[in-house]
């Protein structure tokens, strides 16, 4: 069910269960401000999410009210995953979904990454 972006943060989140490691996941990346695992439904062949460690729903509420330091801790963590991964050549996406129209279905912001394989114009 694609969740409303501008709902109050839900501490029981899934995410926020991994987080905390209450719940199991393949971690590949984590410093002070991002923590990245392996997707569980890969939809190409690298499929990896990067979750910043504050409490935000969704990119607005991260873009709007994460201070300019976690910003900068957060993305360059994604750049990291990324490289790390070996995708800068011959390239990968990044993919963010906002609120119900985006597709969004855990209320803890995250930043898809897809790789791999060549990606077509679109993929969800
Ligand atoms: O952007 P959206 O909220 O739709 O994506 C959630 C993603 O989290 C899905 O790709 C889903 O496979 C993944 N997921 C996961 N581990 C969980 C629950 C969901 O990797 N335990």
């Amino acid at each position: 069910m694609p969740i409303d972006a501008t709902e109050p943060y839900d501490a029981d989140n899934i995410f926020a269960k991994i987080l905390r490691g209450e719940i199991p996941s393949s971690k590949v990346y984590e410093d002070e401000w991002a923590y990245a695992f392996e997707d569980i439904n890969p939809q190409a062949e690298i499929h990896t999410l990067v979750i910043p460690k504050g409490e935000y729903v969704s990119w607005d509420d991260f873009s709007m009210s994460a201070s300019a330091e976690e910003i900068a801790g957060f993305v360059r963590a994604v750049g990291k995953v990324a490289r790390d991964k070996g995708l800068v050549e011959p390239g990968y996406r990044l993919l963010a979904n906002v609120g119900a129209h985006g597709g969004q279905e855990v209320p803890h912001f995250h930043v898809h990454i897809f790789g791999g394989q060549p990606l077509g114009r679109m993929i969800a």
